[in-house]
């Protein structure tokens, strides 16, 4: 039986709003279609890997709003181990603002809320899970303080810590050069390296320029392109799936939930992003974030096809 999978991070409630334009500042349109769906990245990635087969711990903070209970139930139903959610007083539960026109074009708030409630403090509390667990996976929608705390934790327990840097956020060398895996999209290699990432050669040097800041892999997403794996024992091009897509929000998470399980399931590197690559084309084909994340039954059959 494969290990653990400890996820820090947000947890967010969608609200969106459907519509055939944005509006402009100051204006009022009326046509809108609501929808209320569950996310926030350290959540999708949660469900992502416990979908695909993970045994997966989930260590946040919600507020003790009416959507706080929600985010939990929702959790548990995907068997996800609650015991680590931790409600705090006084303030909302994580909440995004997403309104799409009829082009899948985007305006988007969030308010961290109670996501950024969690503090090294909470993290310790789950001290023996975190060192039980095969691996922690942690994103960027979380207090900084919070996240360095976990990445230094992860080392001092041993546990190897998978990161994902997303939202894009200034990390410090110490903590890059902690980690098991740096996952990042091309937006997020740009930030971190300040070099254009569009050509096949650029994406090399971006991966190798963020190899260099010390994570033992990296692992850079190209959206329908699959992804680029690069580590001390050399690096590929990992090709995605063909698949029709239909709404890439959360393609990301799903791909570092699905990239946790399989390396718990102590796969070779490149076996394990194209079982990531996989899951994340099929979460592709599905609208929504949690909606769209595969079950495992569903990524064998597409590995089996090709
Ligand atoms: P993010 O969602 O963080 O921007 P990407 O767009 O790079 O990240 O997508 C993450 C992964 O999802 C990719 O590595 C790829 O495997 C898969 N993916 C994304 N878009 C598509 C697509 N159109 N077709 C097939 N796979 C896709």
């Amino acid at each position: 039986m494969a290990g653990t999978i400890a996820v820090v991070g947000s947890s967010n409630i969608d609200l969106v709003m459907k519509m055939s334009r944005l509006p402009r500042a100051g204006e009022t349109v009326t046509d809108a279609a609501f929808v209320q769906a569950f996310g926030g990245k350290g959540a999708n990635q949660a469900v992502g890997a416990a979908r695909a087969g993970g045994d997966v711990v989930f260590v946040a903070c919600v507020g003790d709003d009416a959507y706080g209970g929600q985010v939990v139930a929702n959790l548990e139903a995907d068997g996800i181990d609650t015991r680590f959610v931790f409600t705090e007083a006084g303030v909302a539960s994580g909440t995004a603002l997403i309104m799409v026109d009829g082009e899948g074009q985007n305006c988007i708030s969030v308010a961290p809320g109670a996501n950024y409630r969690l503090t090294p403090a909470h993290v310790d509390r789950a001290r023996d899970a975190l060192e039980r667990a095969a691996i922690i996976g942690v994103q960027c929608e979380i207090s900084p303080e919070t996240l360095d705390h976990v990445i230094a934790l992860g080392a001092e327990l041993g546990t190897p810590v998978l990161l994902n840097l997303a939202p894009a956020r200034r990390m410090s060398d110490a903590s890059l050069a902690r980690l098991a895996c740096l996952a990042v999209n091309e937006t997020e290699a740009e930030f971190l390296t300040g070099l254009k990432v569009a050509s096949g050669r650029d994406v090399e040097a971006a991966a190798d320029a963020l190899l260099a800041r010390g994570p033992k892999t990296v692992v850079l997403t190209l959206g329908a392109r699959g992804a680029y794996l690069a580590s001390a024992s050399g690096s590929a091009l990992v090709p995605g799936f063909a698949v029709e897509a239909v709404d890439t929000t959360a393609a990301g998470d799903v791909h570092c939930g699905a990239l946790a399980v399989a390396l718990v399931e102590g796969r070779p590197l490149e076996e394990a992003v194209r079982f990531a690559n996989a899951a994340s084309a099929l979460s592709v084909t599905k609208l929504g974030a949690q909606p769209s994340a595969p079950r495992r039954r569903d990524i064998e059959a597409l590995l089996s096809n090709r």
